[in-house]
């Protein structure tokens, strides 16, 4: 049986001040028998490894650099975000994808170099509006998984989470409806499974997409969605702890 994760992407939100309120909120509320994260900017790293070190509540960054050290400007290495404790990383978030023109090629030497850090990457695929209009969700997505399969091998997956992220339902309000979230995790873990069976059978798949606490049940019970990542809602306390809650009430 996967265990439930609930994931936060803070995108480039935060304040040191309102972190710690929000971040002391969600420990004191946070339910048993899943895996919660959050995932924050880089400059929150330290103020928020130590205010979690002994909670529950992991922590990671919401991108990376794939090279080890060099010349890389304004850049984050793996093992840097290794040295603030951190346990996983957002690796191809649409947003990184749309805005910084990240390939699937640069997401995949991401992934693998999140991997030889010792990071769990949370690797997030989905497709835009157009191409589900079109009829090429399943290609997009299949596409975008494979890049990582072919540089990382797909025994690799079995160390990092799957997050399924139609652009369209990003911070729209506009979300995927439980038996379209649950189309594609099941088409992502059959195209695991056609390779190896039983990473397919472990893997987790996040559903992401203007998840709220009025949605997440509804997402949740759905065969192949394990959990969710959050961006808006994972501001605000009680609506967090509110989709942690469903997410541990759905196993
Ligand atoms: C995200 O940032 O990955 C996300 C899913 O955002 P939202 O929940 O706000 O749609």
């Amino acid at each position: 049986m996967r265990k439930p994760m609930v994931a936060g992407n803070w995108k480039m939100h935060g304040h040191r001040a309102t972190n710690a309120t929000l971040l002391d909120a969600i420990v004191r509320g946070l339910p048993t028998g899943i895996d919660a994260a959050v995932y924050v900017p880089f400059p929150y790293l330290e103020q928020v490894s130590a205010l979690l070190a002994t909670t529950p509540l992991t922590w990671g960054a919401q991108t990376l650099q794939a090279a080890p050290s060099g010349a890389y400007t304004g850049e984050v290495s793996a093992q840097m975000l290794v040295e603030f404790a951190c346990r996983s990383v957002l690796v191809g978030h649409s947003e990184r994808r749309a805005l910084f023109g990240e390939t699937d090629a640069q997401i995949a030497a991401k992934f693998v170099a999140a991997q030889a850090a010792g990071l769990q990457p949370v690797l997030c695929v989905g497709e835009t509006l157009a191409q589900r209009e079109a009829g090429q969700t399943e290609a997009v997505v299949a596409s975008q998984l494979q890049a990582v399969i072919e540089a990382a091998g797909v025994e690799a997956l079995s160390h990092s989470v799957l997050a399924y992220e139609p652009v369209w339902a990003i911070g729209t309000g506009q979300t995927a409806s439980p038996a379209q979230a649950q189309a594609v995790h099941a088409f992502l873990r059959q195209q695991v499974s056609r390779l190896a069976p039983e990473v397919a059978l472990g893997l987790r798949i996040l559903y992401g997409g203007s998840v709220k606490a009025n949605n997440a049940a509804a997402l949740f019970a759905m065969a192949d969605v394990d959990g969710g990542l959050i961006g808006g809602a994972s501001l605000v306390a009680e609506e967090f702890l509110a989709i942690c809650a469903a997410a541990a009430h759905t196993r």
